[in-house]
């Protein structure tokens, strides 16, 4: 999945109005080289390589760098500690283990906690569970192949995230012998509200946090005031854009089998599984793009919204949800009330019927 984000330098004055800006600019420049206060208006921005990702962040405000170099920091800590193939992270372990309690860092404790507590709300549609399956498929540590029934069926009794026990009084773990947790359906999002939390505390004023485009977290306002556009990947073809959102502040998720995926014998096979068959999510959906506050439950639901479907997103919404999604079927764009009144669609999506559902 790519979204794509479309900042200030895109856009453009007014024909008539350039000399004016060029002079405001001009001015701009001078007030800046004479005191700090314009530090605020530019943001800093850093780019990186993480969770098999690359993700590129933007802050504004004076404590801007700072902020992100503890934020870099703290995200390089969540990969080593979260990585599902690093021999040395706490997930690794905790995979090897032999089903005893295993102590963890209080961020793969509180993230496993938080894991726990979707899951449960989610339903059989998402399971961290699941590694035992998509390795068998091959999506993460590869070769990818089409695991037999039979393999299916026997690696499936493994797959129940009901199992896994937490102790918050020691901080460990217990996951049962052979059974395997993958977080990738919600780590990045865990790791962007960190980055958020940390932001906010160090000053930073707003903030834009591309983690490999997948998602998406802004808080703060733009010191132009407009609001964060994000654009939506078409998930039928690579590199063009269904449509925009406009938010002011929130996570976008956005999850689609055309990130992972391969082909064997004229058909598609992609990573995201119905964790009731072991087999790719086949609810009809392309795409999934979930607003949410809280970018960990966001990045959870997308993944869980592919699977589960339109009418089950609806039935869980309906039930206290406290999110609003865009999803992507071959032959309509279904939107909440919230996402829709947000999405402005591009190109061919312009034509393709938009059904506000609730
Ligand atoms: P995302 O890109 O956030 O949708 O996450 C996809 C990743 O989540 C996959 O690469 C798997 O590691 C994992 N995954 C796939 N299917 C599920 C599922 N049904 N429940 C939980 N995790 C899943
Ligand atoms: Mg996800």
């Amino acid at each position: 999945m790519k979204l794509t984000v479309y900042g200030t330098e895109y856009r453009r004055a007014a024909a008539g109005r350039r000399a004016k800006a060029l002079a405001l600019a001009l001015l701009m420049l001078f007030v800046c080289a004479l005191g700090p206060s314009c530090a605020a208006e530019r943001p800093a921005e850093r780019e990186l390589f993480l969770m098999d990702t690359y993700m590129k962040l933007r802050a504004y405000g004076g404590k801007a760098e700072e902020g992100l170099d503890e934020a870099c920091a703290l995200m390089s800590r969540l990969d080593s500690l979260l990585s599902v193939t690093n021999e040395n992270s706490e997930i690794f372990a905790l995979n090897a283990g032999s089903g005893q309690p295993t102590p963890v860092s209080e961020e793969t404790f509180e993230l496993l906690s938080i894991a726990a507590r979707v899951s449960a709300k989610l339903g059989d549609s998402f399971e961290i569970t699941l590694r035992p399956v998509s390795k068998a498929w091959g999506f993460t540590d590869g070769p990818m192949r089409v695991p037999s029934d039979e393999e299916l069926a026997s690696l499936l009794p493994l797959v129940d995230d009901d199992k896994l026990t937490l102790d918050p009084d020691v901080g460990a773990v217990t996951l049962p012998a052979g059974m395997q947790i993958d977080l990738g359906a919600l780590a990045k999002g865990y790791a962007a509200d960190k980055a958020a939390d940390l932001l906010k505390e160090s000053g930073t004023e707003a903030a834009l946090l591309d983690l490999g485009s997948s998602t998406i977290l802004a808080f703060g306002s733009k010191p132009d005031g407009t609001k964060w556009k994000i654009a939506v990947q078409d998930p039928k073809n690579p590199g063009v854009y269904a449509g925009t959102l406009g938010i002011s502040s929130g996570s976008v998720s956005t999850s689609g089998g055309y990130e992972r995926y391969f082909e064997q014998d004229g058909r598609v096979y992609w990573h995201i599984l119905d964790p009731r068959t072991g087999r790719p999510a086949d609810s009809g959906l392309l795409s999934v793009t979930v607003l949410s506050g809280s970018a960990a439950e966001g990045d959870a639901l997308s993944t869980a919204i592919f699977v589960m479907g339109v009418d089950k997103a609806l039935e869980l919404r309906r039930d206290g949800g406290g999110f609003e999604f865009i999803a992507i079927a071959a032959d309509r764009i279904y939107a909440t009330p919230g996402a829709g009144a947000v999405f402005t669609p591009m190109g061919e999506y312009a034509e393709v019927p938009l059904e506000i559902v609730n």
